[in-house]
């Protein structure tokens, strides 16, 4: 085909599920690789990103229609970002437009300029520096902007919420004025608090020196308890790089962006910290997104997409508490932050740290087989303890809401001693099953096969599965019984017995019910540190990250379900919460104890965990795992499919397995179609069928050939379909 006169192509990707590019007429010049255009699409005008100027198209020329305008002259995304994202569609076997895409800030995705404008920075007031304030987060928000002006999302990451700020300015003490992002170099202004550093224990500081002297493209996997110090060695391990003016990103999990944590990285080298996280607002996202693209943040903390940021020079790439399951993009483009992240620092030739006190099965295996380097930290700093591990055999015993004697009485020992207890329960409300009590009606939600979680204080029945609500029916809806009954226990009946139990004590909750109120969290967080509560009751939210350092007592109520989960995953996620939640005892010079209450103190897992440990336990699963050729020694590939009728999805993915068998090469296995754990959820059936390989190469043709065979099934039209490689939730 020929192009009219000073008319170029264009390729380009748009933010659509379709797995592939698009071709456009564009007035010369052409907007260079990784600029942003608008171009028709459909009906809609659509924000486009330049990959390509090809010679040809395959589209005839009077189907080609040109771009309706520029939006950058100079690339958003560097060719180093690019080529990392064409690897990840490629991998990923999806769509690269939405791949592309999730690479940019939603401005930008949105078409807004790739520049900074002026918004509302709070200011320090120089003037009544002696007046005296009794307010805690009053002080703390004047030493946090000393060195300079904060947004309002800067101060909430750091524990600092508007009505704290909004008093400070009645005070006159703050001003709130617009302005933009204050730039500085700080490549020459590194001052390292040294008096914050600790002489390092041996094992830590080989772990740095270690670190310190990789040369080139090296993975660590930092093995460390609880309390360990894994976070001094990402902070020593970190100087020499920001020494040498390089930028370092440091990936934690959606829950574990504490305030503490930054500020623990700000107050050690006094370089600009970004922070990227979904609390923020879609400009301070922008803003901190191009402070890494250009190189005036020198720490980036940031939760998984933070991994998809452009950096100007990007030094080391820290990932802590690697194992979590937050890493891994659940819809859309399901990518996993680790595995991208270690494919980065490859490409730029980088070291890259994975910490955690559990490893994933998968870390541990390229660990012991050599691929990373294993750094270990065995021992707690200083007097710190580790706590021992008790089981409390509950059979035959009777429990008062879930709580057996034996456990009240190690509560009441502690709370007299001034100490604080923990107790863990991974299920929030108050019953998880309402029923009658008379015709055993059972409350379920109509669109998933799930039970209503019964919200006694709301007089309410939630599904925690598809967020849909109702009214607790004032009788039964079957037999007209108004004697309906919880089952089961959650966070609100525990909270609500402990109360009667011990009301000289402060109780806390903490689950997603009574955090969701902005700064909340915080807010509780608070009155855990400052002695306000002493009995701390929540779910995983209260497990992960936090130093609580007077929390003597830990213990987990009915997890006996997790024991005897279908999902080979299932006990390698409850090792590593029940090492994260006993972590929480003894870490400071207090020691610690942990008591699990079971029905099954015999349980193999649960002695083994108990008794030796999560790495002994965790080589002993690895094993199992080689016999039975479950991941890490094999590959998975998952297709999703989700109808309003099963039959649409057996059919589609019978249909599939049909076409694909023969085609399949003996390294490759097919199992199913079967129904996902949960067949109907949000009114929507789900089905899947795995495919299983030893080998990557062969396990990705065979999804390539899936791919193409699903392109001329008339049975996909009747469903959402989905692929998911390496996934973690089957
Ligand atoms: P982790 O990240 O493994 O949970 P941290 O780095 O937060 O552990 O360390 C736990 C506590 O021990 C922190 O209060 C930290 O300041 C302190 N700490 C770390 N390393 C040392 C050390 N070498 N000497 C004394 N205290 C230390
Ligand atoms: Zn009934
Ligand atoms: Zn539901």
């Amino acid at each position: 085909m020929s192009i009219p006169a000073a008319h170029g192509l264009l390729r380009v990707v748009l933010p659509v599920p379709l797995r592939r590019e698009f071709d456009y007429l564009c007035p010369l010049p052409l907007p260079a690789r990784g600029c942003r255009v608008r171009v028709p699409f459909g009906s809609r005008t659509m924000v486009a990103l330049v990959l390509d100027h090809p010679d040809h198209s395959g589209v005839e020329r009077d189907k080609l229609k040109p771009v309706t305008g520029r939006l950058d002259e100079h690339p958003v995304l560097q060719e180093q970002e690019l080529r990392l994202l064409d690897w990840a569609a490629q991998y990923y076997l999806h769509a690269p437009g939405e791949v592309y895409f999730q690479a940019l800030p939603t401005l930008l995705r949105k078409g807004e300029a790739a520049s900074y404008r002026s918004i509302d920075y709070w200011h320090r007031l120089a003037s009544q520096e002696t007046v005296a304030l009794r307010a805690v987060k009053q002080r703390q928000a004047l030493a946090l902007l000393e060195p300079g002006p904060l947004t309002a999302g800067e101060l909430e990451a750091r524990g600092i919420g508007t009505a704290v700020l909004r008093a400070l300015a009645d005070k006159g003490l703050l001003e709130k004025r617009e302005q933009l992002p204050a730039t500085r170099d700080w490549r020459h202004q590194i001052a390292i608090a040294h008096q914050d550093k600790p002489r390092l224990s041996t094992e830590q500081a080989l772990a740095v020196s270690c670190i310190a002297q990789a040369d080139g493209f090296s993975p660590f996997l930092l093995e460390g308890i609880t309390g360990s110090g894994k976070t001094e060695v990402y902070l020593q391990a970190m100087e020499p790089v920001l020494a040498a003016g390089r930028q370092v990103l440091v990936l934690v999990p959606e829950i574990g962006l504490t305030p503490q944590t930054i500020a623990r990285f700000e107050r050690r080298f006094q370089v600009p910290v970004s922070t990227l996280h979904s609390g923020m607002s879609e400009r301070e996202r922008l803003d901190a997104w191009l402070s890494c693209r250009d190189g005036t943040a020198a720490i980036v903390i940031g939760t998984r997409s933070a991994l998809l940021t452009p950096f100007r020079e990007l030094g080391l790439v820290i990932i802590d508490e690697e194992h979590d399951g937050s890493f891994k993009q659940q819809d859309g483009f399901r990518y996993h932050a680790r595995d991208l992240a270690l494919l980065r620092a490859r490409q730029l030739a980088i070291p890259i740290v994975l910490g955690s006190a559990t490893p994933s099965f998968e870390s541990l295996h390229n660990a012991t087989s050599g691929k990373y380097r294993l750094l270990t930290l065995s021992q707690r700093p200083g007097s710190a303890t580790l706590a021992e591990h008790r089981l409390l055999d509950s059979k035959h015993v009777q429990l008062h809401a879930g709580l057996s004697p034996q456990l009240l009485q190690l509560m009441e020992q502690e709370l007299a001693g001034g100490n604080q207890v923990m107790l863990f329960l991974n299920r929030r409300g108050y019953a998880p099953v309402l029923l009658c009590h008379d015709c055993g009606w059972l409350a379920d939600c109509e669109r998933c096969d799930a039970h209503y979680t019964w919200h006694k204080g709301q007089s309410r029945l939630h599904c925690h599965h598809c967020e849909h609500q109702r009214p607790v029916p004032p009788q039964c809806p079957h037999c007209g019984s108004r004697q309906l009954l919880g089952t089961g226990l959650g966070t609100e009946q525990v909270e609500q017995a402990l109360a009667g139990l011990f009301p000289q004590y402060g109780i806390i909750r903490i689950d997603r019910d009574n955090t969701r109120r902005k700064g909340s969290f915080q807010q509780h967080l608070e009155g855990i540190r400052t002695g306000r509560y002493q009995i701390l009751l929540g779910t995983q939210m209260l497990a992960k990250g936090h130093h609580f350092p007077d929390v003597t007592l830990v213990a987990m109520l009915d997890v006996d379900g997790a024991l005897f989960a279908s999902d080979f995953r299932a006990t390698e996620r409850f090792a590593q919460l029940y090492i994260q939640v006993a972590g929480r005892a003894g870490r400071a010079s207090k020691p610690g104890r942990v008591v699990l209450q079971t029905h099954h103190p015999d349980h193999a897992l649960l002695q083994d965990l108990a008794n030796q440990g999560y790495r002994h336990f965790a080589l002993g699963a690895l094993q199992e795992r080689r016999q039975a050729g479950l991941p890490p020694f094999s590959f998975q590939a998952l297709f999703r499919a989700q109808a309003t009728k099963a039959q649409y999805c057996q059919d589609f993915l019978l249909q599939l397995t049909q076409q694909l068998m023969p085609t399949l090469p003996g390294e490759v296995r097919s199992l199913g179609p079967f129904s996902a754990q949960m067949e109907r959820k949000a009114g929507q059936y789900r089905y899947q069928l795995l495919l299983q390989a030893g080998n990557r190469r062969e396990l990705a043709r065979a999804c390539r050939q899936a791919l193409a065979i699903i392109d001329t099934l008339a049975a996909a039209r009747r469903v959402r379909w989905s692929l998911d490689i390496d996934p973690v939730e089957l």
